[in-house]
């Protein structure tokens, strides 16, 4: 007998549509307009769509009047809703256009997770359903941010995750990236409301995507960064709305543009700073501060322990606000145990931070950054770095002009060609 002659199978092309783009049925039905003219073209699509608009916040808020602490399970159960509506919605407008179209709940696709409610993480896809259906020439459209758990409970993926879903989708799917359709036009170098100069990158790394992501840049959900760079899968983050704009993909290698310069700046406001002042300088200090904060579910980001003089030491680290409080609380009921003579709440700061791949091999960047900082009279209160990233914490007043004047300094107004040298 003779193998099976190989078939072609054309790839699958994965796409998915936030918030806004579903945000009401209009928007909807020019999405519905876009599918179906690329699915009439021959494409084997699956979209991932998110909740229309608001609703996941509407749904959040009616749970907050029933209690104040929702079992996980329902809430997941509730939220889980908002992206059934769009889903089950844009099938039909598909289908309006004479395309066939099939829409799938988190567990009908296939997408299995772990049992942690409101933060689940993917553990596996089952693409045989999508695979059938889209063998029948049907548009798959697919509810992003939810998943099941081993038990068939609903989950979610946390706030923002449908990119999540998409990017994970994609992968599994085999497809040659995700296509994330948003209503911002690509990745500026950095939020063009805070710098109207800001310029649309043609591409990015994944490493540094994720450094903006996570550092306050929200175009994207930073475990979708993740997933792209751990299954090498380009995202491209591109327009619903403009078809002539080409978007940014989000790759591993950046060619069009050197990559030995900063890239891009990302300035987080929701910042405040926790300060225990003279603390015994003794091992285990760290451990007796960050241990109840953990266990407490608070998230601390940037942490500063001041050399110590006569051992004793400051140790600074930021929270966002809505966590401000119960860190502080928790700090100051500790103050007693650990020595500390005090423990002080910040609440205006904010956090600016240059990224670039170019840092790893490159100097002068830190030098520059302070300078710049410096001569615009901006006061840095706190300093932190990864291999692709500096960080300054500054006053909340002075985030703004921070942002512009690094914008400036390190020139990411002017296009630069490949082979031009790095800022010095
Ligand atoms: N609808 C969810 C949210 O608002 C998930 C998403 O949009 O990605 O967070
Ligand atoms: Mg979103």
């Amino acid at each position: 007998m003779s193998a099976p002659a190989p078939v072609s199978v054309q790839p699958v092309s994965v796409q998915k549509y936030g918030g806004t783009s579903v945000g009401s049925t209009e928007r909807l039905q020019h999405v519905a307009g876009r599918i179906a003219a690329r699915a009439a073209g021959g494409d084997r699509i699956v979209a991932v769509v998110s909740a229309m608009g608001k609703t996941t916040d509407s749904l959040v808020a009616l749970a907050g009047e029933i209690t104040a602490t929702p079992a996980g399970r329902e809430y997941d159960m509730l939220l889980a809703s908002g992206e059934i509506v769009s889903a089950a919605l844009l099938a039909m407008a598909i289908e309006e256009h004479d395309v066939p179209a099939i829409a799938l709940t988190g567990q009908q696709a296939g997408v299995f997770t772990d049992d942690t409610h409101t933060r689940a993480r993917i553990t596996r896809i089952e693409t045989d359903r999508i695979l059938t259906e889209l063998g029948r020439g049907q548009v798959v459209i697919i509810a992003g941010f939810q998943g099941i758990t081993p038990g068939s409970d609903f989950t979610t993926l946390g706030r923002g995750g449908s990119d999540t879903s998409a990017v994970a989708l994609a992968a599994a799917l085999h497809a040659v990236r995700a296509e994330i359709y948003t209503d911002v036009d690509g990745v500026y170098t950095t939020d063009p409301r805070i710098e109207p100069r800001a310029r649309r990158l043609h591409d990015i790394a994944y490493e540094e995507m994720l450094e903006l992501a996570s550092q306050g840049a929200g175009v994207m959900h930073p475990r979708a960064v993740e997933l792209g760079l751990l299954y090498d899968l380009p995202i491209l983050v591109a327009s619903s709305f403009r078809e002539d704009v080409p978007g940014t993909l989000i790759r591993k290698q950046v060619q069009m543009e050197p990559s030995n310069r900063v890239r891009g700046i990302a300035l987080d406001r929701d910042v405040a700073l926790i300060t225990i002042r003279a603390v015994p300088d003794r091992p285990g200090i760290a451990s007796q501060v960050f241990g109840p904060l953990a266990e407490a579910g608070i998230n601390v980001d940037t942490i500063v322990q001041n050399a110590s003089a006569e051992r004793l030491t400051d140790m600074t680290f930021s929270v966002a606000h809505d966590q401000a409080a119960a860190a502080h609380a928790l700090c100051r009921d500790g103050a007693d145990d650990l020595g500390a003579s005090d423990v002080i709440l910040d609440e205006h700061a904010a956090k600016v931070s240059i990224v670039g791949t170019g840092m790893q091999s490159g100097v002068g960047y830190a030098a520059k950054m302070f300078r710049a900082l410096a001569e615009a009279a901006i006061n840095i209160e706190l300093i932190s770095t990864s291999e692709i990233r500096i960080t300054a914490i500054v006053h909340e007043d002075d985030g703004q002009a921070a942002a512009q004047v690094l914008h400036a300094a390190f020139e990411l107004d002017e296009p630069v060609l490949a082979g031009e040298a790095a800022p010095g």
